[in-house]
């Protein structure tokens, strides 16, 4: 059993639940006049069912809240709201997966606040049912033992996250890219391209996290 139980992804998976959830909503018998994406996660699936749906209106309001991979902040909270008027509109709120639940509470109860639309309902692709504070309106999969999602468009950045871990927790004061990239499957039951490992290496040295001796890498002040 890995460490944390993660899935991997892939674009063709978002673009069948996608797909999905837009027949649910139009079977639903109700449409929405704009979409409002809770950023960043919620953007792509968002654009997708503006496409599927024959909506031309997003916006998107940013929540922060899992400011590291598999790994939940304190409190969600607004980065930057959206400051519209929206009366008189159905508005589709938007995020990739409802796991606690609590970005969605918080971005329906902030647009509903600032912009007064006359209806909100939710739409998300993954809903971890057992966790979650709120049911959304409209989903593909309930999710019913907690995983994360490796989706496409937090690859490197779950990676980076990932590698840190290893880092931190792996119990080694040097790691090779060879090393780190057999760890993977062993802590997260997943595996990469070498170019992934490396890049996100390449990034943690950037960052000042990393530094390379001997062609090995091993954890500066900063990341220890
Ligand atoms: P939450 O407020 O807990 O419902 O989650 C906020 C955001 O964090 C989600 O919209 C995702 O972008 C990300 N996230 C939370 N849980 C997961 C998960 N299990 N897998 C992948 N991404 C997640």
């Amino acid at each position: 059993m890995p460490k944390v139980n993660c899935k991997l992804v892939s674009w063709d998976d978002v673009m069948k639940w996608c797909w999905e959830l837009a027949e649910v909503i139009k079977g639903s018998g109700w449409m929405p006049d704009m979409i409002v994406a809770i950023s960043r996660g919620g953007a792509v699936p968002a654009r997708l069912l503006c496409d599927c749906l024959c909506v031309s209106d997003m916006m998107s309001i940013q929540v922060v809240h899992w400011p590291t991979a598999a790994e939940v902040s304190e409190k969600a909270r607004v980065k930057y709201p959206l400051k519209l008027d929206l009366s008189g509109k159905k508005v589709l709120l938007v995020d990739d997966i409802a796991d606690t639940g609590d970005s969605l509470i918080l971005a329906k109860k902030t647009l509903e606040a600032d912009c007064k639309p006359a209806e909100v309902r939710i739409a998300t692709m993954q809903w971890i049912s057992p966790v979650c504070k709120v049911k959304p309106d409209y989903y593909v999969d309930e999710v019913k033992e907690w995983i994360w999602y490796q989706y496409p468009w937090t690859r490197l950045e779950d990676i980076i996250d990932f590698t840190r871990r290893l880092f931190k927790e792996g119990g080694k004061e040097s790691w090779s890219l060879e090393e780190i990239a057999e760890a993977f499957p062993e802590w997260y039951g997943l595996s990469y391209e070498d170019r992934w490992y490396r890049t996100a290496v390449e990034w943690l040295v950037r960052f000042g996290e990393l530094e390379k001796v001997d062609g090995r890498y091993r954890a500066t002040e900063k990341l220890r």
